[in-house]
């Protein structure tokens, strides 16, 4: 994985982005605003420390059991009609995408923010071939033209504010008006009018994924500004490079995630945009798919009991907004892809802990304060793993002679004997009587750069403690012989654990031999071998809520929280004939403007009755560039969930195929009162079986200009729903 060549270690970076008080003042201000919008989001859960304890279940469960899981999503995967590539390293997996790009004929990639991608450098050995790639999420945009580094996982241009990207935009995008101001709205306007094209015209697009789905198959794509649903959907050939850590066991492992991830990490109850798929479908969405997992070093990780807990990440970046470190150093003196609190854990783990000197460093860029623990929404135990990787840099070195150790080493002695112990404190105490210094010298004068030396007490605790009881006191060491000499035995130790190792086949026969291929085959030894004997089977608990409560009335709920999330929402009586919905539509339409509209070809046709302009039927005919001109679409959904105001489309009957509901500018979505569910486990469970999903919560979105939330990036600038008691 990458570290940023040239990198310093942790310190000297640090110390450089200290001076940076304009960097500082950024960082507070973003920070400080993500943290509140998600306390404020977390503090609607009663549930959150179930749901919490879900998502780490099922973190463990997957990797606690990751060869058959991976089996079996590869397996799943290619039944689906995609095509999956094992990659045991940065280069397997770039030369594997380079090859990819190359057969489709392309010279150019779109690409969805991925910081799989970003950790294999493919963007570098992209170019090297020729080929060039265009991020499209708008802050990895302004990272790209900037020749910059991303500095945060949630908002990776968090260190440039809004005047410098504007200077950025007129200097590199030719598309940009001389006269461009600094208002976040005409910059993501000018963002969208440099992509557009490159969208509508792109053969290969190049993504990640957050989670992948074992038992099914299916990705999940979790975004906010529709680049993602653009490059998901509209190229010919979609290529996914994925961690092998990304995979969760079941369907319904998605109802925890889906609701961790976007209270943590925008602070949201749901992102505008989820997208799920499996495989390829026919008419809807990529010809091709293609698949590639990559190991580089995760199993390495997978094979540290402790260190394992880092490859639960969801990459929320909730740690990095409450880390006083990264508050103060921001994200590049992480010196890696990844910053933070969860950086300075799997950067060591994925590189060595001995690789280089930030990978030296970064287990000691922390004030071991906890607060990453506290939100962490799979309960990753960052502090434990910090001072876990802290020994073992020092194992590594162990033997070293340096002056530290030499003091170390005396001080073990010193702290080993309370005989002693008891003559080094009287000698401290006499010499700093003697000497009455305030200050330390030499090199150990930095301690004292900020404080006095404290006066030597009177008496030590042992003599005090001796003044007042005749209780003796015995050290751990003669309690721990007595205690071994009178026969106790041993301290315990856990239990034998049950074997469950698989054969080198796994569970799932024959079909595994199609899918492995000699990658896909030492990706999964590797995985057998860090996992060894000691499997466990995790029980996920689901004590979080399914349902909301009986007195809610979800379909007001439902109305509420679209409109929180900058939906229109119109309200209309049932009356069986359709009538109201048709007017509804068709004032809706009228007031956007739209003289042209599209319509999947089996939407009911007393919907369109009340519709001015020109109505085109999609049976899936259309080019991109001709739903590209169209103004608006309408289509239905599949279900509707109330406690997010999200509407869900699963490309049944009256939704159309994916591009419909993307391309245009407006979208207008009508949903009867009968599809609207409570929650996102129900959701989930009426969704399950669908080949392709899209999770929609308002208008696409994008904060990563200073957090300035701005309406309307690549998706649909509006939307409106029609509400049909
Ligand atoms: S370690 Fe936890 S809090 Fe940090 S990014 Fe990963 S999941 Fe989020």
């Amino acid at each position: 994985m990458s570290v940023w060549m040239g990198m310093p270690a942790f310190p000297d970076a640090a110390r450089k982005a200290l001076a940076d008080s304009q960097l500082r003042a950024n960082l507070r201000a973003a920070t400080g605003t993500i943290r509140a919008k998600r306390a404020a989001v977390v503090a609607e859960r009663a549930d959150w420390p179930e749901l919490r304890a879900a998502g780490r279940a099922i973190k463990d469960r997957a990797l606690r059991d990751l060869d058959n899981h991976l089996s079996l999503l590869a397996e799943r995967v290619t039944a689906a009609g995609g095509v999956v590539h094992w990659a045991r390293d940065a280069a397997e997996a770039n030369r594997t995408v380079v090859g990819l790009v190359r057969a489709a004929g392309a010279a150019e990639v779109v690409k969805v923010k991925s910081m799989a991608t970003q950790e294999i450098e493919l963007n570098e050995a992209l170019a090297a071939a020729g080929i060039a790639a265009y991020e499209t999420d708008l802050a990895e945009l302004i990272v790209q033209l900037g020749h910059d580094r991303p500095s945060h996982i949630l908002v990776p241009a968090i260190h440039r504010n809004r005047t410098q990207i504007r200077d950025l935009f007129r200097r590199t995008m030719p598309e940009a008006p001389p006269d461009l101001t600094d208002d976040p709205e005409a910059l993501a306007a000018a963002a969208r009018e440099h992509l557009r094209r490159k969208f509508l015209a792109a053969r290969v697009a190049v993504s990640g994924a957050n989670f992948a789905v074992a038992e099914t198959g299916a990705l999940v794509v979790v975004e906010s500004e529709g680049n993602g649903r653009m490059c998901l959907t509209l190229p010919e050939v979609l290529i996914s490079v994925v961690g092998i850590e990304k995979v969760i066991p079941t369907w319904t492992d998605l109802e925890v995630m889906l609701q961790l991830l976007p209270r943590s990490s925008t602070g949201e109850r749901m992102n505008p945009y989820t997208s799920v798929w499996r495989g390829v479908r026919p008419g809807d969405g990529p010809r091709e798919f293609h698949l590639v997992l990559l190991d580089n070093g995760r199993t390495d990780a997978l094979a540290d009991e402790v260190g394992r807990d880092a490859l639960r990440c969801i990459r929320c970046s909730a740690c990095l907004n409450v880390c006083p470190v990264y508050e103060r150093a921001g994200g590049h003196a992480y010196g890696s892809v990844y910053p933070g609190p969860i950086g300075a854990i799997l950067t060591p783990q994925l590189r060595g802990v001995d690789a280089d000197p930030v990978s030296r460093t970064l287990p000691y860029a922390s004030t071991l304060c906890g607060a990453c623990y506290e939100v962490c929404p799979v309960l990753i135990d960052i502090p434990r793993s910090l001072v876990h990787l802290r020994a073992k840099v020092v194992d590594v070195h162990r033997g070293t002679p340096s002056a530290e150790r030499a003091a170390m080493t005396l001080a073990a002695k010193t702290f080993a004997s309370p005989r002693r112990f008891a003559l080094a404190q009287r000698l401290v105490r006499f010499g700093a009587r003697l000497l009455r210094r305030t200050r330390l010298p030499g090199p150990h004068s930095g301690w004292t750069d900020a404080r006095d030396i404290p006066p030597p007490p009177d008496h030590t605790f042992r003599e005090w403690w001796a003044t007042r009881t005749d209780t003796p006191v015995v050290d751990h060491a003669t309690r721990e012989r007595a205690r071994l000499d009178s026969g106790t035995g041993a301290p315990e130790r856990d239990g034998p654990r049950e074997d469950h190792a698989r054969g080198a086949g796994g569970e799932l026969g024959a079909g595994n031999d199609v899918v492995l291929g000699p990658g896909g085959a030492e990706v999964l030894a590797r995985v057998r071998s860090a996992l060894g004997s000691a499997r466990e089977d995790v029980e996920v608990p689901r004590e979080y809520a399914h349902a909301v409560e009986d007195d809610v009335d979800v379909v007001a709920l439902f109305a509420e929280r679209a409109a929180d999330y900058r939906a229109v929402v119109r309200r209309v009586a049932g009356d069986g004939g359709g009538t109201a919905a048709a007017a509804a539509v068709g004032q809706a339409l009228r007031e956007l403007g739209a003289a042209s509209v599209v319509v999947p070809d089996d939407l009911p046709a007393e919907l369109l009755s009340q519709v001015d302009g020109v109505v085109l039927r999609d049976r899936g005919d259309l080019t991109v560039d001709a739903l590209d001109r169209v103004d608006a679409v309408l289509t239905g959904c599949a279900v509707a969930v109330a406690e997010t105001g999200t509407i869900v489309l699963d490309a049944g009957t009256g939704q159309g195929r994916r591009a419909l509901s993307l391309v245009p500018d407006a979208h207008v979505c009508v949903v009867r009162a009968g599809q609207v569910v409570g929650t996102v486990p129900e959701a989930v469970a009426a969704t399950a079986g669908a080949d392709v999903l899209t999770w929609v919560s308002g208008p696409s979105a994008t904060s990563d200009i200073e957090l300035h939330r701005v309406e309307g990036v690549h998706g649909p600038r509006t939307l409106v729903i029609v509400l049909v008691d």
